[in-house]
């Protein structure tokens, strides 16, 4: 497929939603003033003193379809309009010409919540928000809703972080067997055992320093996450080294929510639980993905669905009360019949919290190479799937409360977090919103600083790998030098550009 871009600069807008169409091929980007070839997307706009036109072209197996439109150049939102309708056109076209409707219409960013939230604060009312998401973006009118309840949980979450808040989250980048789909900077247990111990070593150090930090700086600890990977694969004495140094280093008096992502099941034994109780960790995770063995077996995972539901029976009998449990839709080898298996039976387990996500088929590699019935049937299904499990979920009492889109997943479907009322993973919804600042410690963590009062970010990298963040341990110290930096330089400051309330 190729995409034709003349006389505009849409081109990453319009790359995103032919990518929405056409995931599973190759898009080529070609700046010319006409098109040519088999299958493509021509997008121009031939601007004249007082107008501009707008042009859409798509020729697909032999099939030409097109639109033109009127635009004056006087608009006073004149580019943000001619992009929004040059998306259109490209959409309407495209979605007749290939039958798929996208729930989220041309809408291409992660964040539809934080569009809400930017509608809000222009003193828009929910139902003139529905009419833009469907009459300017051709969102569905049940994506609209999702976004819109989304956006009045988060609200909620955001108005409890203060000016001086911030999360710090504690990166466990190793994990039992690496899964077939994963995309993080994980590492298997049996590559790596022998870094662990020292691995551990330094993050204490680590750990020493940011608590030294914060505590000059005056911030306030709001929420703690252990994240990864898949935290549970250190022992239980080396969890309890870590949780002794955070208790020892950092003041946590205000502390909202503290989370270990257990993760898999197959690493969760009743001595690690034990470690994580007796440190007050208030929420956890265990991650089944999905109920079926054979899917499991598909992705690589290394546990059955009788390990998951023994984690979990046991986490229940030690006192855990806040349980999230992830989900993924449209794994390959997934049907719909056992994906409503596996809801029936997570909500049979009745955790306070079910994180449901779409598989992201850039990792798929066998999906993505499927021919097109193929990609709209998995689309049709996976579509159906969150269908299912969004009613089922209401039925059980669990609400969105974050939701987030990537590229690239099945049917352009969203990740959503569902929880039971006052059981928000906050976390969450912290680091997707950017409301504060989170200080991540150990390989692979980026701290994220935000400015006080303001928006400015700044994002501060430590290495990605085990043994490199290990081997260039003093680099990441000294890194860590501009979190003091940036509070220095946006002390009492509200009104440098970025600043002011949010
Ligand atoms: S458990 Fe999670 S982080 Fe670890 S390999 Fe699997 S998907 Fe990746």
């Amino acid at each position: 497929m190729t995409l034709f871009i003349d006389g505009h600069t849409y081109h990453y807008e319009m790359e995103c939603l032919c990518r929405m169409f056409f995931f599973y091929q190759k898009i080529e980007v070609v700046h010319a003033q006409a098109p040519s070839g088999e299958n493509y997307v021509y997008t121009g706009a031939a601007r004249t003193e007082e107008t501009t036109r707008l042009s859409v072209q798509v020729r697909l197996d032999e099939r030409v379809h097109d639109e033109q439109a009127q635009v004056q150049n006087a608009r006073e939102d004149y580019d943000s309009f001619c992009e929004k309708e040059l998306a259109r056109m490209v959409y309407r076209i495209l979605s007749k010409l290939t039958g798929t409707h996208l729930g989220w219409g041309i809408l291409t960013g992660i964040r539809p919540v934080r569009l809400v939230h930017s509608f809000w604060e222009q003193g828009k009312d929910d139902r003139e928000i529905q009419q833009i998401f469907q009459r300017d973006y051709y969102a569905s009118p049940q994506k609209t809703q999702l976004a819109i309840t989304t956006a009045y949980q988060e609200k909620q979450i955001i108005s409890r972080s203060g000016r001086d808040s911030f999360s710090l989250y504690v990166s466990i980048p190793f994990c039992p067997s690496r899964c077939r789909y994963c995309s993080f900077v994980s590492h298997s247990v049996e590559k790596t055992k022998k870094l662990m111990e020292p691995y551990v070593d330094h993050l204490c150090r680590e750990l020493r320093l940011v608590a030294d930090q914060v505590k000059q700086l005056g911030l306030r600890l709001e929420t703690v996450y252990f994240g990864g990977g898949t935290p549970t694969t250190l022992t239980a004495q080396q969890l309890e080294r870590l949780f002794d140094t955070i208790k020892e280093q950092f003041d946590l008096s205000h502390l909202q929510e503290y989370t270990v992502e257990a993760g898999r099941p197959d690493t969760i034994t009743p001595e690690k639980l034990q470690a994580i109780k007796a440190a007050g960790i208030t929420r956890i995770s265990i991650n089944p993905q999905t109920l079926s063995d054979s899917v499991l077996q598909e992705i690589g995972r290394r546990h059955t669905t009788q390990q998951t539901l023994e984690a979990f029976a046991l986490a229940r009998k030690m006192g855990f009360d806040n349980i999230n449990m992830d989900l993924i839709a449209g794994l390959p080898g997934d049907t719909y019949e056992s994906f409503v298996q596996t809801i029936e039976g997570v909500l049979k387990l009745d955790p306070e919290n079910v994180t449901l996500h779409t598989l992201s088929v850039k990792r798929a590699a066998d999906l993505a190479r499927q021919p097109d019935w193929v990609y709209r049937q998995q689309h049709e299904t996976v579509a159906a799937m969150l269908e299912y499990a969004y009613q089922r979920f209401e039925e059980q009492g669990l609400r969105p409360y974050y939701l987030y889109r990537q590229k690239n997943t099945m049917g352009n479907m969203e990740n959503v977090g569902f929880c039971k009322p006052g059981k928000e993973g906050l976390y969450n919804v912290y680091i997707m919103d950017e409301t504060h600042s989170i200080l991540a410690v150990g390989a692979g963590g980026v701290t994220k600083l935000r400015q006080p009062g303001g928006t400015y970010l700044q994002r501060i990298f430590n290495f990605k790998y085990p043994y490199e963040y290990l081997s260039r341990f003093d680099d990441i110290l000294t890194r860590k030098g501009q979190v003091p930096e940036f509070y220095e330089r946006y002390k009492d400051d509200s009104d440098r550009p970025g600043g002011g309330d949010q």
